[in-house]
């Protein structure tokens, strides 16, 4: 037969699923479980891969955006060797897409550039 007292709780461990003996409060029925609970969570979590992609991503697009004088400006010709400087990652997009006249342009979010020369790309901004 079970006793319950003040020292005796009905919780499961988050772990092993085991009766947690002692304060109302804990979480695991060990050291044990607590330590194999957290490593398994740390694990799944977004992966260093993504991590760095995302934020290749988003500097590519703070960059673009700066570059931009004002929030209403839809479209400019930017220097690459300006972007390169700046640490615009071109290998990175969110997507692309091909025009009538079968130009690929690169999304970074709301933005898009496409190779205009040698030295300079045309940058456009989807305004909603
Ligand atoms: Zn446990």
């Amino acid at each position: 037969m079970l006793k319950v007292t003040k020292e005796y709780t009905m919780q499961q461990c988050y772990h092993c699923n085991g009766i947690i003996k002692g304060r109302a409060d804990k979480k695991f029925c060990s050291k044990d479980c607590s330590n194999k609970y957290n490593f398994a969570k740390r694990k799944s979590s977004t992966p260093e891969v993504v991590k760095t992609i995302n934020r290749i991503l988003i500097k590519n697009r703070s960059i673009l955006s700066n570059l931009f004088n004002s929030n209403k400006q839809t479209k400019k010709k930017l220097s690459k060797i300006i972007l390169s400087q700046q640490g615009f990652d071109f290998q990175y997009c969110t997507g692309v897409y091909f025009n009538r006249e079968r130009k690929m342009y690169h999304y970074i979010y709301d933005f898009a550039w496409m190779e205009f020369s040698d030295q300079e790309v045309l940058v456009i901004r989807k305004l909603k």
